[in-house]
């Protein structure tokens, strides 16, 4: 009984990415195989346990990754910077799409990101989780980083303006420093940096996420390779102190 924690970015085939297709598939195979769990809930004792996070709140999560969880009923963590919402989108759905926001999130090109209209009603879903993932999304390994900001205001904005607690955080690049690592734990139950590792259960104070942007294959991540590659990868972290 593991836990693997996904952590996806866009709906489009790259190397930050996988295609509609894919993930449609990819989808149609946890559903069938694995448990798709949210932070907190029960492992399921006979399956592997599957944690779908997607990272910054693009548009193409909206569009296309939420109509797929309802389809095949799965349910997922978006993990979202406050600072790239806005209340409405005035652009069209295809602008939207095509948007290409700044990696760096210095000048969020807001038209590329959801809308708090659009976070609310896939909250209430019950499809869909909302986590913190910084307020700028900035790296929040410097030493001038302000955390508060990045880490305390995130969860009470995000709680108050979708009426839901916000019990899990998403380090930006999953970069963090030792005081930004004890900050967000005091806050959090639930803390997620990126590592290449699967997880015990919900009860690790870091929890680890494999990258699943340009899979090759629907299957590809759950191979019986990978998943010893996993878990081994996690002793590896732990015995580094990581
Ligand atoms: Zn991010």
């Amino acid at each position: 009984m593991r836990l693997l924690a996904l952590m996806y970015h866009r709906a489009r085939a790259g190397r930050l990415g996988n295609s509609p297709r894919m993930l449609d598939a990819h989808f149609a195979h946890i559903a069938a195989q694995h448990a798709c769990i949210l932070p907190g809930e029960v492992l399921d004792s006979r399956r592997l346990n599957v944690c779908l996070t997607f990272d910054d709140g693009y548009f193409d999560f909206y569009a296309v990754v939420f109509p797929l969880l309802k389809k095949h009923g799965l349910r997922a963590v978006l993990a979202v910077p406050p600072v790239v919402l806005q209340e409405q989108a005035e652009a069209s759905a295809e602008v939207r799409l095509q948007a290409e926001p700044d990696v760096n999130f210095t000048h969020p090109n807001y038209v590329g990101f959801c809308t708090w209209t659009e976070l609310r009603e896939m909250a209430r879903s019950g499809h869909v989780t909302i986590a913190a993932h910084g307020f700028t999304h900035c790296r929040l390994d410097g030493e001038s980083v302000d955390l508060h900001t990045e880490i305390v205001v995130p969860q009470t904005v995000l709680a108050s303006r979708l009426g839901q607690s916000v019990d899990s955080f998403v380090f930006p690049y999953g970069r963090f420093s030792p005081p930004a690592r004890q900050r967000a734990q005091e806050c959090y139950r639930h803390v997620f940096r990126i590592g290449g590792a699967d997880n015990p259960g919900w009860d690790t104070p870091l929890l680890y996420r494999v990258n699943a942007d340009g899979m090759e294959a629907p299957d590809a991540l759950f191979t019986s390779a990978r998943r010893t590659r996993y878990r081994a990868r996690h002793l590896w972290n732990r015995l580094r102190g990581r």
